[in-house]
């Protein structure tokens, strides 16, 4: 033990403060390497890479030159590989840390620009439900701080109120429009017939189609969420960060677009908010019928009240 302390002590002094903060950094990338690559296809790329590497390794151990020579000639092109066959990883890594730096500016915006109870909430909600009774399928994307100008470009730009008499006309399949994606860009929707990207992810169920790989697609390439009415089921479904939740019903719906739109709620307030609304729904439901029952009009009409 006592041999071993001069040589601890040299390397002790040896050490010094930026040395940890590399060794830190180092492991914090490889961390979110791995992170990023876990459950997508990178990973039999990752496992393919690292079986060269120990091949480099064994063919330099037992003095194997010519195994050497083309191995090392190869991986001149490692990188430009790595950035064709991780593009959509290496886009989603870099908008993410873009957005959380930009976040607390961004969520601040967000906000102010749709405070809680906008009604076109429920006008999707509604819209959705309608489309997947009648079994009529529909895409409908919400962009949030990522912008979604290219995939807009693509489509047919509408620039409309968002309304459910809108999105049911939209996707019924005898318009033209009903083919593709609706955006729905700053409470607005921006375009109808969006082409979007369909996504690489091998783990996907196959029995689910275009329509739901091109949404979980988008939901990849930024921080876009969707939601999408299947044709064949009349099944609703929510995708955010290229996950899919699947077989919702009305409330559970508006429930995901709320905490999509409006992560900085807790979900006490957002009970709370949502059951405050429920409330003004009912009191309003009540006036009607009572005015119904009393045979009053259900809107005063001012011609009625000149007569
Ligand atoms: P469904 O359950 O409704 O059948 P699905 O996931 O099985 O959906 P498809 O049956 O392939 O998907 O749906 C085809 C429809 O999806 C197309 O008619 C089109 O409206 C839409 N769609 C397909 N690809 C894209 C894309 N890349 N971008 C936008 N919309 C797309
Ligand atoms: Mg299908």
């Amino acid at each position: 033990m006592h041999e071993l302390l001069p040589w601890w002590n040299w390397v002790w002094q040896g050490v010094e403060l930026r040395h940890i903060a590399d060794i830190l950094i180092i492991a914090f990338l490889i961390y979110e390497l791995l992170r990023l690559v876990r459950g997508t296809r990178a990973v039999q790329m990752v496992v393919g890479f690292a079986l060269v590497a120990v091949l480099y390794e064994i063919a330099s151990w037992l003095g194997l030159t010519t195994v050497q020579w083309i191995l090392r000639g190869a991986a001149v092109y490692v990188g430009f590989a790595v950035i064709v066959l991780f593009q959509h990883e290496i886009r989603a890594a870099l908008m993410r840390l873009g957005n959380n730096i930009r976040l607390p500016l961004a969520q601040k915006k967000r906000r102010d620009a749709n405070p809680f109870g906008q009604n076109w909430y429920d006008e999707v909600v509604l819209a959705a439900t309608t489309l997947a009774s009648e079994k009529l399928g529909a895409l409908m994307i919400f962009e949030r701080d990522v912008g979604l100008k290219t995939y807009i470009e693509s489509g047919i730009r509408l620039d409309a109120r968002i309304s459910y008499d809108l999105l049911v006309t939209i996707f019924n399949k005898y318009t033209t429009l009903h083919d593709g994606a609706v955006i729905i860009s700053n409470g607005r929707v921006a375009a109808a017939c969006c082409f979007l990207p369909l996504t690489q992810n091998p783990l996907i169920s196959r029995e689910l189609g275009t329509r739901h790989r091109s949404a979980i697609g988008v939901t990849e390439d930024s921080d876009a969420f969707a939601v999408i009415v299947s044709e064949e089921t009349g099944v609703i479904s929510f995708a955010v960060d290229g996950r899919l939740k699947r077989n919702l019903d009305g409330p559970r719906l508006r429930r995901l677009i709320q905490q999509a739109m409006e992560p900085w709620r807790s979900e006490a307030e957002s009970d709370a908010l949502e059951a405050e609304e429920r409330e003004r729904e009912r009191e309003i439901d009540e006036v009607v019928t009572t005015r119904k029952r009393d045979g009053r009009d259900i809107l005063p009409s001012t011609q009625g009240e000149e007569a």
